[in-house]
């Protein structure tokens, strides 16, 4: 209480909320400067024989003191002080680059994905920020796919949607990530420029406790089929999630039954000595 009448709210728990948050911003612009970041892939396989599709990149942030911070903390902090823009120009170079390396390697048919967070679809002139770097690097449009979440395609605007159609002509796909958390209208997917559903993985997870999340996955899958688009299940980490997303004629799963997030070295090492994808 300030005395006369007046109190603030406040508990300890917010200040260090806000503690950790401005320690991490911070941190984060330390890091950007000092090169703390890498990138880790993770395979997206087809269901019919476990051939690699594409590789997700996930972005990595090794502390100096903290060790490995998660994505799912630092990212929101780094779109919330646009510090994503900066990181994503890094991320979309080096995984093209990365992708292109792979391809010289001789795993020429797999694709690399990233994802876009809604601060650079909002900031960015998308088609030639993507273009110019895939010239940059020498990687084919059609090597790379974009993930972006349900909940920022609801927000796009009609220049985000028609930058997302300009690089789809060129040959790049687009993936509607986290689906089935965004309460997007269905009818929305027969306007939005999408190659992939995402299938959240709330829903495979649920699925095997609760009989209702196996019929909207089976829904949610037959509804992508008929309208072309290819279905992934994500965060598969049972053998029998795999078989229900097999009797559900889902196309490709990712998950850590298949495999957790490797570094370049790891993947390099399993796939292209083994000449596999
Ligand atoms: P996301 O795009 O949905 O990525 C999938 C997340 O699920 C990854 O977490 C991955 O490691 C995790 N995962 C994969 N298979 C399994 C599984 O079988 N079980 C479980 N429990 N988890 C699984 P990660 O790497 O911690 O990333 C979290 C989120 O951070 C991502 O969710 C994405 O939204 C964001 N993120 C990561 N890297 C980037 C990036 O480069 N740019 C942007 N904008 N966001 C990123
Ligand atoms: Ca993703
Ligand atoms: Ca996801
Ligand atoms: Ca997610």
């Amino acid at each position: 209480s300030d005395g006369r009448g007046i109190f603030r709210v406040y508990s300890p728990e917010m200040g260090s909320k806000i503690r950790r948050y401005h320690y991490l911003l911070e941190e984060l612009r330390l890091a950007m400067a000092s090169q703390n970041f890498h990138l880790s892939f993770q395979p997206i396989v087809r269901v019919e024989d476990c051939s690699i599709d594409y590789f997700e990149c996930l972005l990595r942030w090794n502390h100096p003191i903290e060790g490995s911070i998660s994505p799912a903390e630092f990212i929101p902090i780094a779109e919330e002080s646009n510090l994503i823009l900066e990181l994503g120009n890094w991320i979309l170079f080096e995984a093209c680059r990365q992708m292109s390396a792979w391809h010289a390697a001789g795993m020429n048919k797999v694709r690399m994905s990233i994802n876009i967070s809604g601060v650079q679809l909002k900031h960015l002139p998308l088609h030639s920020w993507v273009m110019d770097t895939l010239n940059k690097v020498g990687l084919p449009p059609r090597a790379l796919l974009l993930e972006i979440t349900e909940s920022c395609f609801i927000d796009a605007s009609e220049d985000v949607t028609n930058n997302l159609q300009k690089l789809r002509d060129e040959g790049v796909q687009i993936a509607i990530d986290d689906f089935g958390t965004g309460f997007s209208s269905l009818s929305t997917l027969a306007n939005l420029p999408v190659d992939v559903i995402k299938i959240d993985r709330l829903f495979i997870d649920q699925a095997n406790i609760n009989p209702k999340y196996q019929k909207i996955l089976n829904s949610i899958s037959e509804l992508g089929k008929n309208l072309d688009l290819k279905i992934v299940a994500e965060g598969v980490e049972l053998a029998s999630q795999f078989q229900l997303v097999k009797k559900l004629g889902i196309h490709c799963v990712q998950g850590y039954l298949i495999s957790r997030p490797e570094t370049s070295h790891q993947v390099g090492a399993n796939v292209i000595s083994k000449n596999l994808g």
